[in-house]
């Protein structure tokens, strides 16, 4: 068994990124700038901007960060959104999901423009990916996919279980899959006998948020285990897979934390610096 380590993985990445980012700011003059909105008093929320700013500050991106309260309105929200979507030096922009639920998210992430979208959440970049088109993909999924081949992980003819459909997660990770030849099946809520399924699959993906939920018993020896989950419980973290008695199964899993989080945000910084390039049109790198 062998423990994907997306925490010394994400090290690596990000210096890499960041030369790639000082010989930008050095042959061009190019800063790229990322813009967040975020709205209300999240805790969890909060710590994400933070640390997505802190990624900003040492990898030499721009941050332009926006807080909110939650008593504003929604028309003031798009207004920023937009002002920030039209700033010549703003790259990639991103408002912190999930909102306070008086807002109508969708249409305030209407705003952003595609080439803009960091997060890979709007229906064209999310249509793009489905037809293997060049496009910002979903940060999370794309971090999963970066992870798993700097294992030297092999995809082509495996079969995959992706236990989630959202559109952050579930979905966009299911076809970033099937792009990399596997054979995969999305299950979710209504899918009937899970196990079934997971018991039969080379790599698994959990995305449910549901502390401790895919056991040993729904595992196959030597399946490669990634867990996406972040679940509170009484102050401490845990995963939606129950690490200590799968992880003896696997051939590789993913811890958390530690796991697929710092690739996350090292893919938000990755989306951010090529949005730049493609932004203001250079085709180094
Ligand atoms: P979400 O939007 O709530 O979606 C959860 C999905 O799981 C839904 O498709 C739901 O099915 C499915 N599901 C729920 N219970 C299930 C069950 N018992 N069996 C099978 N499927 C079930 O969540 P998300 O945004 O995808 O996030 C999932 C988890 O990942 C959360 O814990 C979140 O905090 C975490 N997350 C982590 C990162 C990271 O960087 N590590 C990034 C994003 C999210 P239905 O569609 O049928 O309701």
């Amino acid at each position: 068994m062998e423990i994907l380590d997306g925490k010394a993985f994400a090290i690596k990445y990000r210096s890499a990124l960041k030369e790639k980012i000082d010989i930008l700011n050095k042959n061009y003059g190019v800063t790229p700038g990322l813009a967040v909105v975020l709205v209300g008093e999240d805790p969890a929320s909060q710590i994400y901007v933070r640390n997505k700013i802190k990624a900003c500050d040492e990898l030499g991106i721009k941050s332009f960060t926006v807080r909110l309260d939650e008593s504003v309105s929604q028309e003031e929200v798009e207004r920023v959104v937009k002002d920030l979507a039209s700033n010549p030096e703003v790259d990639g922009l991103f408002v912190q999901l999930p909102m306070p639920k008086k807002f109508n998210a969708e249409s305030i992430l209407k705003h952003i423009p595609t080439e803009k979208d960091i997060d890979g959440l709007c229906a064209e970049n999310l249509g793009k990916l489905l037809s293997g088109q060049k496009c910002l993909v979903s940060c999370t999924p794309n971090g999963i996919i970066e992870l798993l081949k700097g294992y030297g992980v092999e995809f082509s003819g495996k079969q995959a279980v992706v236990i989630g459909r959202s559109n952050m997660v579930g979905k966009p990770i299911s076809a970033l899959l099937l792009n990399e030849n596997c054979t995969v099946t999305t299950c979710h809520s209504k899918t009937q006998n899970l196990p079934f399924y997971t018991k039969n699959a080379d790599i698994i993906v959990c995305a449910i948020g549901r502390a401790n939920y895919l056991t040993a018993d729904m595992v196959k020896d030597g399946a490669i285990v990634v867990d996406v989950g972040i679940n509170r419980v009484d102050g401490k973290i845990y995963g939606d897979v129950d690490f200590e008695n799968v992880k003896d199964k696997c051939s590789y899993i993913t811890p958390v934390p530690g796991g697929v989080g710092p690739m996350t945000i090292t893919m938000l910084m990755h989306n951010c610096f090529v949005a730049c390039l493609r932004n203001r049109g250079i085709n180094e790198f």
